[in-house]
């Protein structure tokens, strides 16, 4: 059962085979290699990273629509156990996709979506991923729910964990934005600081997880199946727009594991034949202060080059990115671009967005919109074109970002003419 490379809990070595659906195995994404489903992430043959293979079942446009409200009503895609909408999960997905047309106008395009993704229950798209990671690693055998994070992670995993009954253990690194530590404590499990960069954190949890043979780290060792989690945005934008694929979608860069099932969604649903398939292109956004994806795409190269990260934009501050290469060569393959944005672009972007549409993404959200604009100017984005944005996070997580915002001018007293003094013949801004 268990591979010379990767550990296997005590209790996943005594199960039956694991109900995962119709997911069938795992294989190599480098050399092809197979092996059964399991808690493995490495391939055996060349240490390259796995991916879930399916036997993929016939579905109906008007049976997924009459699907639980939630990302469960793609669970026939997904490696999970049949009847996951009837456990206890944190419910996330199927958020809004909001229609912009004020920022639209704004920035002389024609046809533009923000795929809205603070709806879900820890207001990121890490709800998506974790749920998905912890059906598995249940299934798995595994009985610990652990992460290390740049902090929306350990929000979503804190969350599923308690909602779930079981136990969680979350590594960050300890400058992050306070708002995402105490809104991870909140939750109870076991909250870790770490002096160090998320990449130390990372490694950490590395070691941690060849220590505890019972601990499920959501984005190391049952990997393959956390990753699979991002396709329920690909799904739902395409169900979203009427059973259709948008012409572009732009998409934030961390790990890139996000931008690479986005597009392994869409190209699941044509070959579904769920949606006519037309072709899309997939572009990436990354912040300046961390951008190694983005340096990688200017200089045409295949692999990435680590960085140390320093930018705002702390949930996409990943120096060694694990699906770097994979997100080039979707980028690549779909005529996308990869660019990205400086600091002060992202906070005016994260303001842009509230300003039109009234939504209040993080800093990933000013890092992709930022991006848009970029893109735009430089003739690379199409205009005309049928746009998707994907807002990741709620900035209420981020605030100092903007704080500069709230420093208005001073109070008034609460009468007419003290109004009128100071706004009289202009707009209230
Ligand atoms: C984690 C995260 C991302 C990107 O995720 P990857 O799949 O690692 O690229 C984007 N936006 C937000 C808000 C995140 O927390
Ligand atoms: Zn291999």
């Amino acid at each position: 059962m268990s591979t010379a490379t990767t550990p296997t809990p005590e209790a996943g070595t005594a199960r039956r085979s694991p109900r995962l659906g119709h997911a069938v195995g795992l294989s190599c994404r480098e050399c092809g290699t197979s092996c059964g489903l399991g808690p493995h992430y490495a391939c055996a043959a060349c240490f390259g990273p796995l991916e879930v293979r399916y036997r993929l079942p016939r579905l109906s446009r008007s049976g997924i629509e009459s699907g639980p409200p939630n990302m469960w009503r793609y669970a026939p895609l997904l490696p999970v156990p049949p009847d996951i909408a009837a456990r206890p999960t944190t419910e996330p997905g199927y958020t809004r996709l909001v229609r912009a047309d004020n920022l639209a106008r704004a920035l002389g395009m024609r046809r533009l979506w923000i795929k809205d993704d603070r709806g879900n229950p820890t207001h990121s798209f890490k709800d998506r991923v974790v749920a998905v990671a912890l059906a598995a690693a249940t299934e798995l055998g595994f009985t610990v729910l652990a992460c290390p994070s740049t902090g929306n992670l350990a929000n979503a995993v804190a969350a599923a964990a308690a909602r779930a009954g079981i136990r969680s253990v979350v590594l960050v690194p300890a400058d992050l934005e306070p708002q995402k530590i105490i809104l991870t404590g909140v939750y109870g499990g076991t909250l870790v600081t770490v002096d160090g960069s998320y990449d130390d954190v990372n490694r950490l949890a590395s070691e941690l997880a060849g220590e505890h043979e019972d601990w499920a780290f959501v984005n190391v060792n049952v990997r393959p199946f956390y990753a699979e989690g991002s396709k329920t945005l690909g799904f739902e934008i395409a169900e979203q727009l009427g059973w259709r694929l948008p012409d572009q979608v732009v998409v934030p860069i961390a790990s890139g594991a996000q931008l690479v099932k986005v597009d392994k969604g869409f190209g699941e649903l044509a070959s579904l034949g769920l949606v006519p398939a037309t072709p899309w292109r997939v572009f990436g956004a990354q912040a300046s202060g961390c951008a190694p994806v983005s340096a990688a795409f200017a200089a045409g190269h295949d692999t990435v080059r680590p960085v140390r990260p320093e930018t705002i934009a702390k949930s996409l501050a990943i120096g060694d990115p694990a699906d770097g290469p994979y997100a080039l060569d979707v980028v690549r393959r779909t005529g996308g671009v990869i660019a990205d944005v400086g600091d002060r672009e992202i906070v005016d972007s994260m303001r842009l967005l509230a300003a039109t549409e009234g939504i209040f993404g993080e800093t990933a959200g000013g890092v992709t919109l930022g991006v848009v604009r970029k893109l735009l100017a430089a003739g690379q984005l199409d205009p005309g074109a049928e746009t998707v944005i994907i807002n990741s996070g709620d900035g209420l997580k981020t605030l100092d970002a903007v704080t500069a915002a709230a420093d208005g001018p001073p109070p008034i007293k609460p009468t007419l003419e003290a109004f009128t003094e100071r706004y009289a013949g202009r707009t209230v801004s």
